[in-house]
């Protein structure tokens, strides 16, 4: 196949009289992580709602490079998966039925294949598949999130923040998953506002100020932006 995974044009999302996205434009290819990084109140998560269609939105949205499905569900059928930054699991809920709710849409031969995939990439979940998803420690209800949206079996995976109130060992852990599953055929649009870590496993960035993109390029070169450094990366 060739062509864009998802293309976004124009996008502009307003809540209430506030316009928040100002037409914001994205494109991704197959198999390629991309990483839209920028401050607090940028429009990241505002990017990748509408991408959902969890907020409404105008421009165009094209996935597979035909108009993206309506509804979030017929979206999630298609094959996109959001995982959200709050992670959104049921906490009184054990792991195992948090994992199986995200398999809603498939078969039963799919989730059983899925299931042992997962429970193989995510050995921690696979000893505490029992306990409840309420009493993980936020990374491992992290892992949960992002297991049950691979229940899913998406071919883009819309991630909000993974490394959100993390230490650096277990962010390191997530995103060299998030950076594996490229192996698998999944695309990831990655929300981060630890925008060094992000490029460090994405193929292409966007940075985003005050709704729109003020910078694009490939995560590499992004990485090494000295105007970049010094406002997101931490080093002046
Ligand atoms: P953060 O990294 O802090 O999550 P962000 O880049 O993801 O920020 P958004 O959450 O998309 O930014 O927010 C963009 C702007 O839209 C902010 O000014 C925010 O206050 C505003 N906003 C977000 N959600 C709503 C809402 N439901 N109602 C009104 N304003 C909102």
């Amino acid at each position: 196949m060739t062509g864009s995974l998802l293309d976004l044009k124009n996008i502009h999302v307003s809540y209430g009289h506030a316009e928040v996205l100002h037409g914001i434009s994205l494109s991704m290819e197959p198999g390629s992580i991309v990483t839209v990084i920028g401050a607090n109140g940028a429009g990241k998560t505002t990017l990748l709602n509408a991408a959902m269609g969890v907020v409404p939105s105008t421009g165009t949205i094209l996935y597979d490079g035909k108009p993206v499905p309506r509804s979030v569900e017929a979206r999630v059928a298609a094959g996109m998966c959001l995982v959200p930054e709050k992670r959104e699991l049921f906490g009184s809920m054990s792991v195992e039925d948090n994992i199986e709710l995200g398999g809603f849409l498939r078969t039963a031969a799919e989730r059983n294949e899925t299931r042992g995939e997962l429970y193989d990439r995510f050995p921690r979940l696979a000893e505490r598949r029992k306990q409840l998803a309420g009493t993980l420690s936020g990374g491992e209800r992290q892992m949960l999130a992002l297991a049950r949206a691979l229940m899913s079996r998406p071919r883009l995976l819309l991630l909000d923040e993974p490394s959100l109130g993390l230490a650096p060992k277990i962010v390191a852990d997530i995103l060299r998953i998030v950076a594996e599953l490229r192996t698998t055929g999944v695309s990831v649009l990655l929300v981060e506002q630890n925008a060094r870590a992000a490029l460090e496993i994405a193929d292409f960035g966007y940075l985003v100020e005050l709704g729109e993109v003020k910078r694009t390029g490939p995560a590499g070169e992004l990485a090494v932006d000295p105007a970049l450094m010094e406002s997101y990366l931490g080093v002046g």
